[in-house]
C-alpha cells in the first residue's frame, strides 16, 4: 500500500539508509583511520616530532612534510567525493520513490491505481480507536454513466476535467488511499468498517454527489453512475476476489440502466458468466455473418397489400437455441458490439429490399444507443448508397426511450435522416416515456401502435379500447399515419380497420421469415387479392 511517509522517505530514515550504505561504510572507515592516526599522534607524538628534528635538513624531512600535506589533501577529498556520493544516492532514493509514486498512480487524477490496489493492504487503512467490531470494508465498484457522450462533447480535455472533479468529489467519502482509478472511467473505493445496513445509502450518496452537473468552460455537463459492492471478508479473505466480486455486482447494476447500485449475491456469478458464454458467442456470430434478418409484413389496412416489411434480427447460438433479439441486441448494446450488427444486418436487408417491388418498403429498428451516434446518418446512406437502394424505400423505428438519452442529438439524427428522404416510425408508442412530448418534438412520418393496446376479443375493455381511440385520433390530427402491430385476430384487424389504423402487422398476416419466403408470400397475397 502507498504510504506517503514511506514513499518520500523521513529526514532520519535516509540518515540510517546512509549509514547502511557503501559511501556510508566508506565514510566510517575514513573516520576511523582519521582517529587513529589522532590516538597515535596523541600518543606518539614527542617520538614523532624527536625524529623529525633528526632528520631536520635531509631530503626525507621535506619527504615527509610532502607525504603529510597529501595525506591531509586525499583525506578532504576523499570526505568530499563521500558527500557527493551521498547526494547521488539521495537523488537516485528520489527517484526511485518518484518511479514508484508514478508506478501506482494515475497522473491525471492523482489517485493511486490498479497497480496499487493489489498491493493494498487493508490493515494499514486509519480506523477508530475505539471500534471494537472484527474489522471490516466495503468495495464499492463505479463506472460512470454517458462519460462518452460528454467527452464527444466537450472534447479529451473537457473529458479530463470532468474525470478530475469526479475523483474529487469521490475523495470526499473514504480515506485518501482508499479511492482509486482503475483506468477510463472506473474507480474503486474501499469504505473501512462501515456498517453492511449502510452500504446502500453510501453507495447512493456517492451516485447523487457524481450526478450532480459539472461545469466545463461554458459547458454544463452531467453524468451517471453505477455501482456494485461487496464486503471484505464477508465475500472473500482477499480484497483482489472482493473486488472482483464487486465488479459482477456492477455488471449487473449496468444492465438495469444508469444510477443503479447493486450488492454482490451469490447468484449473479452465474448469470454473469452465462452472459459473458452468450456475448463471445455473438461475437464469433457476428464475425461470422450468422445472425440474419427476417423480414415481417406490413399490410395497408385499406387496400390489403403489403407495403413493406420489418426487418427483425434472428440468431441461434452455438446450440442450436434461438436467442431472442431483445436479449442479444442488449448485449451487442453494452458490448459496443451493436454498430457492426447492425451494420451487417442493414447491408443485408437492403440488398434484399432492391430485389422486391419498387413500391415495397424496407422498416429497420434502430436501438437506443444508436441515436448517440454522431456517424448514424452518414452510415445509413453508405449503406443505402452501396446496396443501390433508395433512400426513399427505407423507414427506420425508433423507440420513445432512444429519444431522451440526448433529445438533440436525437432532433439532428432525425432531421438528417429526413432530409435524405428516409421515413421514421416511433415505434412502440405508448409504452416509453413523455410520448406527447416526443410527438411535439419530433416529425414523424408514422406511429406504431404497441401490441399491448391490442387486446384479445375475450379481454374486451372500454378503458383499453378508449385509449386506443385516442392515440389514433391524435394521430389523425397531427396528420401522422398509424401501424398497429401484434394483429393476431380477425376480431382485432375488423375493429383497427373500422377505426381507421392505415397498416396492420401480425402473426394474422404472417410471421417474420427469411427473405427467400417473402417472395412467396408477395406472391400468395396478390392471389388472395385478385381472388378476392
Ligand atoms: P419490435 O420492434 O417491437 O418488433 C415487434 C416484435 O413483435 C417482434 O419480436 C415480432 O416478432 C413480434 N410480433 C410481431 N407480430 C406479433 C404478434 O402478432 N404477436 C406477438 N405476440 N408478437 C408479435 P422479436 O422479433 O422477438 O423482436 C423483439 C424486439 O427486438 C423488437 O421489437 C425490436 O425492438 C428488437 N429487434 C429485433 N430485431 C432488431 C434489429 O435488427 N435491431 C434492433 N435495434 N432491434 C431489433
Ligand atoms: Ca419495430
Ligand atoms: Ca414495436
Amino acid at each position: 500500500m502507498y504510504v506517503a511517509g514511506e514513499v518520500w522517505g523521513a529526514g532520519r530514515g535516509s540518515v540510517l539508509v546512509f549509514y547502511h550504505s557503501k559511501a556510508g561504510r566508506q565514510l566510517a572507515v575514513l573516520g576511523g583511520v582519521a582517529f587513529a592516526l589522532w590516538i597515535i599522534g596523541l600518543l606518539w607524538h614527542p617520538q614523532i616530532f624527536g625524529a623529525f628534528r633528526t632528520l631536520k635538513g635531509s631530503a626525507f624531512d621535506v619527504l615527509f612534510l610532502t607525504f603529510l600535506i597529501a595525506g591531509l589533501a586525499s583525506f578532504v577529498y576523499s570526505i568530499m567525493r563521500i558527500l557527493d556520493l551521498r547526494q547521488e544516492m539521495q537523488r537516485q532514493q528520489e527517484q526511485g520513490k518518484r518511479s514508484y509514486w508514478i508506478a501506482t498512480h494515475d497522473h491525471l487524477t492523482r489517485l493511486p491505481n490498479r497497480y496499487a490496489f493489489e498491493k493494498f493492504d487493508i490493515a494499514q487503512t486509519p480506523r477508530n480507536d475505539d471500534d471494537s467490531r472484527l474489522p471490516s470494508a466495503t468495495i464499492f465498484s463505479i463506472d460512470l454513466d454517458g462519460f462518452k457522450k460528454v467527452n464527444d462533447l466537450v472534447g479529451h480535455h473537457g473529458g479530463d476535467r470532468l474525470l478530475q472533479e469526479i475523483s474529487k468529489r469521490l475523495s470526499a467519502f473514504a480515506a485518501e488511499s482508499c479511492v482509486f482509478r482503475f483506468g477510463g472511467d472506473e474507480f474503486v473505493v474501499v469504505a473501512r468498517d462501515l456498517a453492511a445496513e449502510k452500504d446502500e445509502q453510501f453507495a447512493k450518496l456517492m451516485i447523487q454527489s457524481m450526478s450532480r452537473p459539472i461545469e466545463i468552460g461554458t459547458i454544463w455537463c452531467q453524468v451517471g453512475a453505477s455501482i456494485g459492492y461487496a464486503r471484505w471478508p464477508e465475500h472473500g479473505d482477499v480484497l483482489l476476489d472482493v473486488c472482483h466480486r464487486s465488479d459482477i455486482a456492477l455488471y449487473q447494476a449496468k444492465s438495469l440502466g444508469a444510477n443503479n447500485a447493486l450488492k454482490f449475491q451469490d447468484e449473479m456469478q452465474q448469470i454473469v458468466a452465462a452472459k459473458a458464454k452468450l456475448e463471445g458467442q455473438l461475437r464469433r456470430a457476428i464475425e461470422a455473418g450468422h445472425i440474419r434478418p427476417f423480414y415481417q409484413p406490413l399490410i395497408n389496412l385499406r387496400t390489403g397489400d403489403v407495403c413493406g416489411f420489418e426487418a427483425l434480427a434472428r440468431w441461434a447460438d452455438d446450440d442450436g437455441n434461438s436467442v431472442s433479439p431483445e436479449i442479444f441486441i442488449r448485449i451487442a448494446e453494452e458490448t459496443g458490439l451493436i454498430t457492426p450488427l447492425f451494420q451487417q444486418l442493414l447491408k443485408t436487408a437492403c440488398e434484399d429490399a432492391k430485389l422486391w417491388p419498387g413500391h415495397i418498403c424496407l422498416s429497420f429498428n434502430l436501438s437506443a444507443v444508436q441515436m448517440e451516434d454522431r456517424l448514424l446518418t452518414s452510415r445509413i446512406l453508405k449503406i443505402l448508397e452501396d446496396a443501390g437502394l433508395d433512400p426513399e424505400r427505407l423507414e427506420v423505428e425508433i423507440t420513445e426511450n432512444a429519444l431522451i438519452q440526448d433529445p438533440d442529438l436525437a432532433a439532428t439524427i432525425i432531421g438528417d435522416l429526413h432530409k435524405a428522404g428516409i421515413q421514421i416510425a416511433l415505434d412502440d408508442f405508448g409504452t416509453g416515456y413523455s410520448s406527447l412530448a416526443q410527438l411535439a418534438r419530433y416529425q414523424f412520418d408514422k406511429i406504431k401502435i404497441d401490441k399491448s393496446f391490442v387486446k384479445s376479443a375475450r379481454d374486451h375493455d372500454d378503458r383499453h379500447e378508449k385509449i386506443v381511440q385516442a392515440l389514433l385520433n391524435l394521430s389523425r390530427g397531427l396528420q401522422i399515419k398509424t401501424t398497429v402491430e401484434g394483429i393476431e385476430e380477425n376480431a382485432q384487424l375488423a375493429y383497427f380497420m373500422h377505426e381507421g389504423c392505415d397498416i396492420g402487422q401480425g402473426y394474422l398476416f404472417g410471421k417474420a421469415m427469411p427473405f427467400t419466403e417473402t417472395v412467396e408470400f408477395l406472391r400468395g397475397r396478390n392471389e388472395i387479392l385478385k381472388a378476392s
